[in-house]
């Protein structure tokens, strides 16, 4: 059955992409506990792969959702907020208010994403989210940068006071995200193909047919990322 519907009439042209306002096609109750009743208009996606039709997802308001993007589980998405590129929103994840995600970012938890507004000379704002590699990255205007690559171009902001709270909020994204690996991160065994599992006990990563082992920090690099 499905819970959404793309509507034709309210279509809106986002960088070049053709976003559809979704409408609700089933009752059901979020697990914020908001009631989502049949006919009601969510928010924006580009296709109806960027939103599941399982469980109770959903995407309100303006937010919008595109290209390879993929909301699903419990996770919710509304205010102005934006997740696009390869990015992957799902558990309990809640993405408000101005938040971008994209890229490479694997969210499935309150904890796992940051978002501090107004920032910078034209009061943006700045989301700090974990990716699938479980490092934080940096969505800022319309670039998604490396905590290294934001900390050289913040050195070109011209006001000391901006650039302080940038990295202000940066420490405090390292004390809010948390880049844990679970078994849905983990890459299979790059020796015999067996499935991974995460000790947190040592913070080390085995495989659970060979037994080869790696630190939670590296398991997942490959030569070809
Ligand atoms: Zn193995």
């Amino acid at each position: 059955m499905k819970k959404f519907e793309l509507t034709t009439e309210q279509k809106i042209n986002w960088f070049g992409r053709t976003l559809y306002r979704i409408k609700a096609c089933i009752s059901f109750t979020t697990t914020s506990g908001d009631e989502v009743k049949a006919g009601d208009l969510g928010g924006f996606v580009e296709k109806e792969s960027n939103l599941s039709h399982d469980g109770k997802a959903w995407v309100w308001g303006n937010a919008k959702v595109c290209g390879d993007a993929k909301v699903w589980g419990n996770a919710e998405v509304w205010g102005n907020a934006e997740v696009w590129g390869n990015a992957k929103v799902w558990g309990n994840a809640k993405v408000c208010g101005d938040a971008k995600v994209c890229g490479d970012a694997s969210v499935f938890s309150t904890e796992h994403i940051f978002c501090v507004t107004p920032i910078g000379e034209y009061a943006n704002s700045l989301t700090l989210f974990r990716t699938k590699h479980l490092e934080i990255k940096i969505s800022f205007e319309i670039d998604v940068y490396t905590v290294d690559q934001f900390l050289k171009i913040i050195d070109g902001w011209c006001d000391d006071k901006q650039k302080s709270v940038a990295i202000a909020a940066i420490e405090l994204a390292y004390k809010h995200i948390d880049l844990t690996p679970t078994s849905d991160d983990l890459k299979p065994c790059p020796f015999c193909g067996g499935k991974a599992e995460y000790n947190a006990d040592s913070d080390v990563v085995v495989c659970t047919k060979c037994y080869a082992s790696a630190d939670k920090k590296i398991w997942n690099s490959r030569v070809d990322d």
